[in-house]
């Protein structure tokens, strides 16, 4: 973990809602090797994603899950604007590799 993460998890603790409102689970922050990400079980897809991990569609009913920047330099609101869908199973397979 970086020098700012214990700053950015007081952030997101101090705006509970930001985070919880959205449908599906509770955001868990996740380290890789190429940063900490912020991970929450989507359930469902709504509609249509296209998956960054193998570049195919999540059908709408598909399981996925919403991934975003845990240390976004633009702030844990931005970092969370530009969260990306991703394959639950893609998701995971990424986490193994890094
Ligand atoms: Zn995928």
């Amino acid at each position: 973990m970086g020098r700012r993460s214990r700053r950015a998890q007081r952030a997101l603790e101090a705006k509970p809602l930001d985070v919880a409102r959205a449908r599906g689970g509770f955001a868990m922050r996740q380290s890789a090797g190429d940063g900490d990400w912020m991970v929450r079980p989507a359930g469902p897809a709504a509609k249509r994603y296209t998956c960054p991990g193998c570049g195919r569609t999540i059908e709408p009913g598909m399981d996925n899950v919403t991934v975003w920047e845990a240390d976004s330099l633009l702030g844990p609101e931005v970092g969370m604007e530009l969260r990306r869908h991703w394959h639950t199973a893609c998701w995971y397979a990424r986490a193994r590799r890094h």
